[in-house]
């Protein structure tokens, strides 16, 4: 169990909550980086002080979270990895969470690897269409790497920036063969 104002004082972007899985306090840290990145009080209103932590995950994905957060709150140290890439960059971050001497709860967000992002396919508009919007007109996006499914057989899951870049009115999302187990071992 930690003091919570060791934690804030740390470098690394840290919100606290608690057990409704209400964010109660953030860092200096968080606070520069919606400054920074994300467009300030816009930001904090979405995602800072007085939000619900499940109101910004997929449904899908709130199982896999909310076994998480009660692993924390059972005093554990819980260390999560995921990808979040950019058009232009590969990114790892790793999300902490520590138990806090008060019972309630710190989420540290760090990047672990950033790479920059090659398109290794350069596909232009007319190869997206062939090879990757299905019959149904939709083409599927893993919701956790972002990676989009093949429309046809073998399936392939492929990273293209191009459709990181600006959000498709086509997409619909999915998870990949990666993801699914990691965020659904049952
Ligand atoms: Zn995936």
């Amino acid at each position: 169990m930690e003091l919570t104002e060791d934690i804030l004082g740390l470098d690394s972007v840290i919100y606290v909550f608690d057990k409704t899985l209400t964010i109660v306090e953030v860092n200096a840290a968080f606070v520069r980086f919606a400054e920074q990145n994300q467009g300030g009080a816009d930001f904090r209103a979405k995602y800072g002080e007085g939000c619900n932590l499940l109101d910004m995950i997929p449904e899908r994905l709130r199982p896999f979270y909310s076994s998480l957060y009660l692993r924390a709150f059972n005093g554990e140290v819980v260390v999560h990895d995921y990808e979040c890439h950019t058009p232009s960059s590969y990114r790892l971050f790793r999300l902490r969470l520590i138990p806090l001497a008060d019972g309630r709860v710190a989420a540290e967000n760090s990047l672990r690897v950033e790479n920059a992002l090659a398109d290794p396919l350069g596909l232009d508009e007319s190869a997206i269409v062939q090879g990757y919007v299905a019959p149904s007109g939709l083409i599927i996006q893993c919701m956790h790497c972002r990676r989009i499914k093949t429309a046809t057989p073998p399936e392939r899951w492929d990273l293209i920036p191009s459709l990181i870049k600006k959000p498709d009115d086509r997409i619909s999302h999915g998870l990949c063969p990666v993801c699914l187990p990691l965020y659904y071992p049952d």
